[in-house]
């Protein structure tokens, strides 16, 4: 059987690059672009029912609180900063309403956000970061099957930071969000763009990649082209400089490199100045609104 783009089923696909998940499994994979669409995805996906293997709740930063060392330790940085800024550059011009962050993780976010007057209302479908989440906001936190409980035109916004690359339908998915977002709500999707210096500069070992964790790998054309048609328009592109950091570490002990450290952060900064003129940076988030005829 010959090969298909898993988002819009052409054929006109091509091979990207081979690596490995660094991260965990040490397994091999390869990511495939299709010319069609534009966007460049994990082949194969592994099977649904094996995903939850590939994160391990040991080492998931994004699902815990308790990590001791260099990497745990500028993840803890780097998320306190962005928290912070991407909240400012998300709501900018809103006034407070209902947000609904979709895969919430431990819930940072949304209690950043409540302080701020928010009602906010969390999705996560890892059990252990729900019940943090959970007790921290002492709220319910949802699990994926959660957007079915909310009315029709709810939320004002929609956050997915770091979300949509890991979801094996993102068609379907948006098509959920969109019914419990309002007219006039907004959408926003945090990614990490495989355009960037970064991305480029450490090939394979881009951390960026997370395969098989990351089934999709956006870039600008293809967020816009699968947003398109959902009859949703790019209002706003913004940069996420503290990923570049961070990615980049990571990228070096993939690499095994030796002093990482120093050298990260020379990959980082260069990233950045480089994006400051291309606004290709290491990661970026997207903020979409419904067009209007
Ligand atoms: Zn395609």
């Amino acid at each position: 059987m010959s090969k298909k783009c898993p988002s819009c089923r052409s054929e006109n696909i091509e091979f990207e690059i081979g690596l490995k998940d660094y991260f965990l499994s040490q397994e091999d994979f390869e990511i495939w672009i299709c010319n069609d669409c534009k966007v460049s995805f994990t082949y194969p996906f592994p099977p649904e029912s094996e995903i939850q293997r590939y994160y391990s709740s040991e080492n998931y930063y994004s699902h815990s609180d308790d990590k001791n060392g260099l990497i745990p330790f500028m993840y803890k940085i780097v998320k306190s900063f962005n928290i912070n800024t991407k909240y400012k550059q998300v709501t900018e011009g809103m006034t407070p309403g209902s947000l609904l962050d979709f895969g919430c993780g431990i819930g940072d976010f949304l209690v950043h956000a409540r302080s701020k007057g928010w009602s906010v209302h969390g999705i996560e479908t890892n059990e252990k970061a729900r019940r943090i989440a959970s007790d921290k906001l002492n709220c319910e936190i949802l699990d994926g099957k959660g957007l079915s409980h909310f009315p029709d035109n709810h939320f004002d916004l929609i956050t997915l930071f770091h979300v949509l690359e890991h979801v094996y339908s993102p068609d379907d998915l948006l098509s959920n969000l969109l019914r419990v977002l309002k007219p006039d709500g907004r959408l926003i999707f945090a990614l990490p763009n495989k355009n960037s210096y970064d991305a480029k500069f450490y090939k394979k070992f881009w951390a960026g990649w997370d395969v098989p964790r990351h089934l999709w790998h956006f870039n600008s054309e293809s967020i816009n082209e699968l947003l398109k048609n959902h009859q949703m328009r790019k209002f706003r592109q913004l940069p996420m400089p503290w990923d570049a950091f961070y990615v980049s570490l990571l990228s070096e002990q993939y690499k095994k490199s030796i002093f990482p450290l120093p050298k990260a952060l020379l990959v980082g900064l260069i990233s950045n100045l480089k994006a400051f003129l291309s606004g290709q940076y290491s990661s970026l988030i997207y903020c979409f609104q419904f067009k209007r005829n």
